[in-house]
């Protein structure tokens, strides 16, 4: 299969990264590349969503990233996972899996999941600040999006979301649930009720973004629920609103620098200053453009805030404030220079277990349970046509139709965008400008 015949498949089938960016997959792919790289990192705590799919669709997940390979006319497949998981999963580094692809085992460090971080950390390679993985010939897949590649060749397209359900709960578990299912119906299949002075978050517990259980759906980038409590450092740091984010950085930030020390970025070389871009904020000291300019770079991971400042500051809230509204003003720090490692990083970098005891989860973190048959009853789904990066899809379907599950019922856009097809066999209800609404007719 030839790369533009393999692109139409995953257009579709309505493949997008399933990591949690949403980037829409065939727009990704482009010649240049020669190594596929697999992110089997998993690098959040609680989260055992890309563990299950790779124990029970091992092969597979490795068939969607070789025909990605082959298209695109690459060298190398290469499966990046931590040490413990290889090893749980029986494999060793340098083993392969599938046909060609290899294994590589990185260390439980935190976030080796940011594809930067991931790219130097498995290949040695460093994408220069600003840039694409392509610069450095490098494509990345989720696991699940190689799964999703995979079943795309089989024209199965994506209705179905893995997720770990977990955090504070008697067993955490992994399940298969339809795409744009309500989260609150989840649970409810799940037996699960949110309890009082809990929060639940879409995502991992540094990253992820809080959610209202009654109201949000499962997207396409759903990785995770997690029930936590509100009092851990996780969830709280994300309940501060920016008002506050900003005074504390303005009245309490002694520039002890220690945030830009431990930052992962800053130790692969990224000239990611977040005490100056605080100062630049907290007081308008600015030495240069960049003091501001370089928070464009900053992946979010939350180590800043976690592991390195004891004034309670919350830099890595305030970095993204900043890289909001330089995004805004469509401003970024871009450089086609590589960048030289922090001869120190190996002694800053933050082993998981360190992170999961700052944030408050490790007494959460128990082995989840893969239920198969899981099945959520949910009558009405409303399917957002913006659940990816980019344009919206373009529906293809009108009130009153009668639809089969899979079926497309919106199209990609023209540029970037992703289609969109029923979880359900049933009835279309209505279409609006945001989302089409479905009646499921006596299907799970
Ligand atoms: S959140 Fe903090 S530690 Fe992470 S990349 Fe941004 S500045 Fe660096
Ligand atoms: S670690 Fe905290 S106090 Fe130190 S420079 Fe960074 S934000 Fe300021």
């Amino acid at each position: 299969m030839n790369l533009e015949q393999l692109k139409q498949k995953i257009e579709a089938a309505g493949v997008v990264g399933a990591g949690g960016a949403g980037f829409p997959t065939h727009k990704k792919l482009a010649l240049g590349i020669d190594t596929v790289l697999v992110n089997a990192s998993e690098c959040e705590p609680l989260l055992y969503t890309d563990f299950t799919i790779m124990q029970q669709h091992m092969a597979q997940v490795a068939a969607g990233a070789e025909e990605t390979a082959k298209a695109l006319g690459a060298k190398q497949v290469v499966v990046a996972m931590k040490s413990h998981t290889a090893a749980e999963l029986n494999y060793q580094d340098g083993e392969t899996a599938g046909s060609f692809s290899v294994i590589k085992t990185v260390p439980n460090i935190y976030p080796v999941g940011d594809e930067i971080i991931l790219i130097y950390q498995a290949l040695g390679k460093i994408v220069p600040p600003g840039q694409l993985p392509a610069a450095v010939g490098v494509v990345v897949i989720n696991v699940e999006t190689a799964y999703n590649i995979f079943k795309s060749l089989c024209d199965i397209p994506v209705t179905e979301k893995w997720l770990t359900i977990g955090g504070n709960v008697p067993q955490p578990v992994v399940v298969k649930v339809p795409v744009n299912c309500d989260v609150k119906a989840v649970l409810k299949a799940a037996g699960i009720s949110v309890p009082p002075g809990h929060t639940v978050l879409d995502g991992g517990p540094a990253m992820g973004r809080i959610i209202n259980p009654n109201t949000a759906k499962i997207t396409k980038k759903t990785k995770s629920l997690l029930i936590l409590p509100d009092e851990i450092p996780a969830v709280a740091m994300k309940t501060t609103s920016t008002e506050r984010v900003l005074k504390r950085a303005s009245s309490a930030c002694c520039q002890c620098s220690f945030c830009t020390d431990m930052c992962p970025r800053h130790l692969i070389g990224y000239p990611i200053q977040s005490h100056r871009t605080l100062r630049a904020v907290g007081s308008g000291q600015i030495s240069s453009p960049n003091d501001l300019l370089t928070a464009s770079l900053c992946s979010g991971c939350g180590v800043c805030t976690f592991m390195a400042c004891c004034q309670g500051i919350i830099p890595s809230a305030t970095m993204a404030e900043v890289k909001k509204n330089l995004g805004k003003n469509r401003l970024a720090y871009r450089s086609t220079e590589p960048t030289v490692p922090d001869p120190e990083r190996d002694n800053r970098l933050v082993p998981s277990s360190r992170l999961k005891g700052r944030i408050g989860v490790a007494n959460f973190d128990k082995p989840a349970r893969f239920i198969e048959d899981f099945t959520v009853s949910q009558e009405f789904y409303s399917l957002p046509l913006s659940q990816h990066v980019g344009i919206p899809s373009v529906p293809l379907v009108q009130a009153g139709d009668e639809v089969e599950a899979g079926q497309m019922i919106a199209k990609a856009a023209q540029g970037i965008s992703a289609a969109l097809h029923s979880p359900v066999k049933g009835k279309v209800l209505s279409v609006t400008d945001s989302y089409i609404e479905v009646k499921a007719g006596g299907v799970k």
